[in-house]
């Protein structure tokens, strides 16, 4: 936690996540403050307390420094209706359905709110403070335990239709393929994240494959990444696995939207194991002419992505500046 004087601007940024919910104040360009809630939200009333009870710390920490929250953006996994503010649906929160966020916490706060899904957010605050800065056609991988999406075309962040667009976790590969959390088989999420280089690991020590690793190791990938780090075959080729179809899914989108830059971002993503196969793949699935010159970065921020991005969401829509696409 990070205490300093607050001057200027302050906006607030909210990023839920599966088993937390993490809080920030910013301003003059950086975090001032931030404060980690763990929750198990089981209905959507419980999951709105805890979102105000984490307000009204911001407003008081604000508050005492002499400043105030001019508006607040909240970053959220799932589905979100941006226009009506309201969280549809997410996979972390099965009890939570059709909340409208944004207005209660605007309520709460006395300022304006916005909500956007946190992969969004992880690619506005790369856009507007890290590796994409100035690039106009960004597509963003964020691989943890599934893999997420996000697309700035033209400038302005691409939401689609539903305001579901980028979801990348959910690009068919194969036919026939592994089960998805989204309920169809064959996604990239099934093969391109963490929860499928777990996968590929359980089944080979089941298939007697050799290896240092134990089946305990083979429930994080965390620990996979550990091992093949320090040279286990089966670690490594689980990684590749998963970055072969990373890449695979990046050719396609090079190939479709003519981009400037790809960005990896997400916890499995940060051990380093995933970039080089996942471009030479993506080299390789794409036309020369579009891959020429495209940039592949690691994403800037970490654990705080989402909050940060939401934030600065906030602060754009708040100067009346555009940042849909629509
Ligand atoms: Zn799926």
């Amino acid at each position: 936690m990070k205490k300093s004087s607050i001057a200027g601007r302050t906006v607030a940024g909210v990023d839920i996540g599966g088993t937390k919910v993490t809080f920030i104040l910013w301003s003059n360009g950086s975090m001032q403050y931030k404060l980690v809630l763990p929750y198990a939200a089981q209905s959507g009333r419980e999951f709105s307390e805890l979102i105000l009870k984490g307000m009204v710390d911001l407003r008081q920490r604000a508050t005492g420094a002499g400043t105030s929250i001019l508006g607040t953006g909240i970053g959220c996994a799932g589905m979100v209706d941006q226009k009506r503010g309201v969280l549809r649906f997410s996979p972390n929160m099965p009890g939570v359905r059709d909340v409208a966020l944004a207005q209660i916490v605007a309520e709460g706060t006395d300022a304006p709110a916005y909500l956007e899904n946190d992969a969004n957010c992880a690619l506005f605050a790369e856009w507007a403070s890290g590796v994409a800065v100035g690039r106009r056609n960004v597509a963003m991988f964020s691989v943890g335990t599934g893999v997420g999406g996000a697309l700035i075309l033209d400038g302005h962040l691409y939401v689609g239709r539903h305001g579901f667009a980028g979801e990348m976790g959910h690009i068919p590969m194969v036919d026939r393929g592994l089960l998805c959390g989204c309920g169809r088989h064959g996604c990239l999420e099934t093969v391109g994240s963490g929860t499928g280089i777990e996968r590929y690991v359980k089944r080979a020590l089941a298939r007697g494959s050799k290896s240092l690793m134990t089946i305990e190791d083979a429930a994080s990938a965390r620990t996979i990444s550990v091992f093949a780090q320090n040279g286990d075959d089966l670690a490594q080729q689980a990684f590749k696995q998963a970055a072969r179809s990373l890449g695979r899914a990046a050719g396609g989108i090079i190939n479709i939207l003519d981009l400037d830059m790809i960005v990896l971002g997400g916890g499995v993503a940060e051990s380093g194991l995933l970039m080089d196969e996942m471009k030479r793949v993506a080299q390789r699935r794409s036309l020369p002419l579009l891959f020429e010159g495209i940039e592949f970065a690691m994403a800037h921020y970490r654990n705080d992505a989402g909050a940060v991005g939401a934030a600065l969401l906030a602060d754009q829509l708040l100067k009346g500046q555009a940042v849909y696409s629509m």
